[in-house]
């Protein structure tokens, strides 16, 4: 028997309208530098992405799914270009400004980019890329910088402020499927080749809902989130949606990402929330240390992306910034799981819950698969790769212009599932623990040491600022571990003491690093993750001590 209900489309159409009118008073707040951030009501950056939308088919004859780039930092423009693409019928594709050129030219060529939007302050990384980037006619040109470094471009070149001005604030929005692509990114490619991911109407309405429930981020018109997760990784965590859907403010730092500037505008802009990768929040850390700042408006804070070290949310919390820690993955939109404990405990027994990666709400289903591919009880202790699926989970990645998909077999199982790559236990009550990337598990003698265990312990140690630990071969064991640290300025190390250290902390005798080196920082993927391919790559042709 069918339903007797409606079958309205979940598009991004509908939150834009509803963004711009019910919340119409919301704000996006853009931090340019100058004395006075920039202020934009909703109910303008609605009207804007209007324009833009007329703009981008009348003027630059955007038409059906095409692809509209961005090379953008978080701001204003970005939200309405957000908005605008998907609502026409075309398909957003947000590229990561810090890929290698060679990455960022080829996804451009793979996704068919026609238009591309891009920030002034990133035309000194475009430019020289141009001539390769054969698919694009427009580039549209936003914000502050040097524009005439496009002198002689192929691709016209537009002034965004120019393009929009004085079209109509209305428009016939097409009635879409709610199945159809609205979005685009590709994976960094820590793993290879960039994947693209492309995310339906539907799957970004959901996920934008999930988002705001309490068991997610809980954010309402109440709140100010700051975005530092950027918008060209992820879709910022989804939250340019989920926030016009539920009149949540915006703050958003543009291109000043550094600690310095970021502690400015939590203290003078008081944010309620924020999300960012827990590199951001090291940075942080150590800025307010030397440098005081009220911190004290962000009643809580989303961390992601890399494992939160535990060490980082204590020192968090006696700042009275509460961190709450989420996995996730540009396959999984990304909001796989959030930190929340269950109701009903105190603070102490709270912690437990809060340094795992958290639960998974209801819209994504997860398994833990052994090494035959059996599959694993929810015990807290049987560890085996997560796999997952869902309403907002990639069954598929982009397969060029032809509409092929691909399905490689190392990413899907046969029954359709999302192969993460990621190894870790569930506890009974659906709580999830990652103790490695597949690929960084290290495995010695047939048992596995988890490189981020031992990274977290480090990290706890006072005179450590960062580690890494990797998995380096070894004649005996094959494998051991290499644990590579930072020190806090000025210090010298002694690996007998940090040794001791990991001991005290409960890590096991044979899993203690034999090897040491100490580096001057952390290798960084292009997202502010640790990099562990490189140092691999250091050790192996001999660079570290
Ligand atoms: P890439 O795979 O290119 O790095 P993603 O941003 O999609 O791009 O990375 C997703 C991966 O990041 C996850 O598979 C997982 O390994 C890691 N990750 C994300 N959140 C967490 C977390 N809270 N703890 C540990 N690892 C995490």
């Amino acid at each position: 028997m069918l339903s007797t209900m409606q079958d309205v489309p979940l598009t991004v159409t509908r939150i834009l309208r509803h963004g711009m009118t019910i919340h119409g008073k919301s704000q996006v707040t853009t931090w340019t530098g100058e004395p006075e951030p920039q202020r934009r009501s909703f109910a303008e950056i609605g009207r804007r992405a209007t324009q833009l939308a007329h703009a981008l088919r009348d003027e630059l004859g955007i038409d059906g799914d095409q692809r509209v780039a961005t090379l953008m930092w978080n701001n204003a423009e970005h939200v309405e270009a957000y908005l605008a693409i998907p609502s026409m019928g075309a398909v957003l594709h947000t590229l990561n400004l810090r890929l290698p050129a060679e990455q960022l030219v080829w996804i451009v060529k793979h996704a068919d980019d026609r238009v591309l939007i891009v920030n002034g302050s990133v035309l000194p990384l475009l430019a020289p890329l141009l001539p390769q980037l054969t698919s694009l006619e427009h580039v549209v040109v936003s914000g502050p910088g040097d524009r005439s470094v496009l002198d002689g471009a192929v691709p016209r070149v537009h002034d965004y402020e120019e393009l929009i001005a004085g079209r109509a604030t209305s428009y016939d929005w097409p009635e879409l499927d709610e199945r159809q692509a609205a979005a685009m990114c590709y994976t960094s490619g820590t793993t290879g080749e960039p994947k693209g991911v492309v995310y339906s109407h539907r799957s970004i309405y959901l996920h934008s809902m999930q988002v705001n429930m309490s068991e997610s981020m809980g954010l309402t018109d109440k709140d100010t989130t700051l975005v530092v997760v950027p918008q060209f990784h992820v879709n910022a965590w989804g939250l340019p949606h989920a926030t016009f859907m539920s009149g949540v403010n915006m703050l958003m730092p543009d291109r000043f990402l550094q600690p310095a500037p970021l502690a400015d505008m939590i203290e003078r802009e008081r944010p309620s929330h924020a999300a960012a990768v827990p590199t951001i929040w090291q940075g942080l850390l150590a800025e307010v240390t030397a440098n005081p700042r009220d911190l004290t408006s962000m009643a809580h804070v989303t961390i992601g992306g890399a494992a939160c070290p535990p060490s980082l949310m204590e020192a968090y919390d006696k700042l009275g910034v509460r961190l709450c820690h989420a996995w996730g993955m540009t396959e999984t939109s990304p909001l796989g799981t959030m930190a929340n404990p269950p109701a009903g405990l105190t603070e102490e027994q709270e912690w437990p819950y809060r340094i795992t990666q958290g639960r998974f709400p209801a819209g994504v289903e997860a398994r833990l698969v052994g090494p035959s591919g059996e599959h694993l009880p929810w015990d807290g202790k049987s560890a085996g790769e997560l796999e997952v699926r869902g309403s907002w989970i990639a069954g598929a990645y982009y397969g060029g212009a032809d509409g092929q998909v691909l399905r490689p077999e190392d990413k899907f199982s046969e029954d359709g599932w999302l192969k993460t790559g990621d190894v870790g236990v569930i506890s009974d009550d659906g709580f999830l623990t990652l103790t490695d990337r597949a690929k960084d598990v290290i495995k010695s003698g047939g048992e596995w040491i988890s490189s981020v265990e031992l990274e977290n312990v480090l990290m706890g140690h006072p005179d450590v600022a960062e580690a890494a630990v990797v998995a380096v071969p070894d004649d005996r064991w094959g494998e051991r571990p290499l644990a590579t640290v930072v020190l806090k300025d000025g210090l010298s190390p002694d690996y007998q003491a940090l040794k001791a250290f990991l001991a005290e902390q409960g890590i096991a005798k044979w899993q203690l690093p034999e090897r040491w080196s100490v580096i001057a920082s952390v290798p960084k993927t292009s997202v502010g993750k640790f990099d562990k391919k490189v140092i691999r790559k250091q050790y192996a042709e001999g660079e570290l001590d």
